[in-house]
């Protein structure tokens, strides 16, 4: 296969499904059948999805999809890909498709911000009176975002809200500009937003994903690169330049490589290059580096002398930074 005969599709659409446990084992058995791997969730509030394929097997999967009245208008962010995606291809059942675990749900066919086109969205960012708020995972933003947008320090989108309610003044009074990947995180976020009383709120129509490729906004403004739930882990977003955002976790240089803490118990996603992935044995912390489970330790073969060797070069580097 040459470069580009993959496709890696992203797309949700809120709509009711009915039984969405049949739906799902249906939907499966058709992913599986047409040759598509990836990650879709199904619930009654509607499908969340992305999933690698041939440029055939994605068009068999949107012809299907837009066959069935209720995802007709579905709207597919499509990216050009030199292979698969994912390993496996789920279907999965789940009470919301994208987890907020808010007490009392919003439905944002109901309430939601207003959605703003790329090109709004550039322009209304840069005005005084508003603040962007990144609504993905401090991992997402520290990867890429848009200039001088907050950083919410959070891990999991379903908190949210209580960093929203405990850091309010940050928020109050201006307009709010939300944005997300592909956007269904800020659907339901920006109707909580007005549920909880902000008034002025709105949200990236399409998500940082189609803002990158607007003709128009040309991914300006963004910093970085976008964190993606695939084997890509990264896009380019900015056309027009790449300003790197990332850090290396353990020496503070630009850097843009996600790797996974070693600890299977924390699996932390840190930023580091390759060297330092070696030198620190891909682990976020002492506590994980000389954890019993530590997967570093085996995939590598190391003996407990040479595991000890790099602990002790590791205290050397360090004595060095404090000397320096
Ligand atoms: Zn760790």
């Amino acid at each position: 296969m040459e470069k580009n005969e993959y496709r890696v599709l992203l797309f949700y659409k809120y709509v009711h499904v009915e039984n969405p446990e049949e739906f799902a084992a249906e939907h499966l058995a058709f992913c599986k059948e047409t040759g598509l791997k990836g990650r879709i969730l199904v619930g009654e509030e509607g499908i969340n999805g992305t999933c690698s394929g041939t440029i055939e097997q994605t068009d068999a999967y949107m012809e299907h999809m837009k066959a069935d009245p209720r995802f007709a208008d579905i709207w597919f962010k499509i990216d050009e890909t030199d292979g698969h995606a994912f390993k496996k291809m789920h279907v999965r059942h789940r009470p919301e498709i994208v987890n907020l675990s808010l007490p009392e749900d919003v439905n944002p066919l109901e309430l939601t911000g207003e959605y703003l086109e790329p090109e709004q969205f550039l322009e209304q960012m840069q005005d005084e009176n508003t603040v962007v708020l990144d609504a993905r995972n401090d991992y997402e933003y520290d990867l890429g975002h848009f200039r001088g947008a907050i950083r919410p320090d959070i891990e999991n989108f379903r908190d949210l809200p209580e960093w929203v309610l405990e850091n309010k003044e940050q928020l109050e009074g201006k307009k709010i500009l939300a944005y997300c990947t592909g956007g269904i995180r800020c659907e339901k976020f920006t109707g909580w937003l007005k549920r909880e009383g902000f008034e002025d709120v709105a949200h990236l129509h399409g998500g940082i994903v189609s803002y990158g490729k607007d003709p128009v906004a040309k991914g300006q403004l963004w910093d970085g690169q976008c964190y993606v739930f695939d084997e890509r882990i990264a896009v380019p977003i900015n056309q027009v330049e790449h300003v790197v955002v990332g850090r290396d976790h353990f020496d503070g240089t630009p850097c843009e490589r996600y790797v996974n803490c070693a600890n299977p118990e924390c699996n932390a996603k840190i930023l580091c290059s390759e060297e330092n992935e070696h030198v620190y044995m891909r682990s976020c912390s002492d506590e994980c580096r000389v954890h019993p489970r530590n997967r570093y330790f085996v995939e590598h073969d190391l003996t407990v002398e040479e595991f000890n060797d790099r602990l002790a070069k590791i205290e050397a580097l360090r004595l060095e930074e404090t000397v320096s």
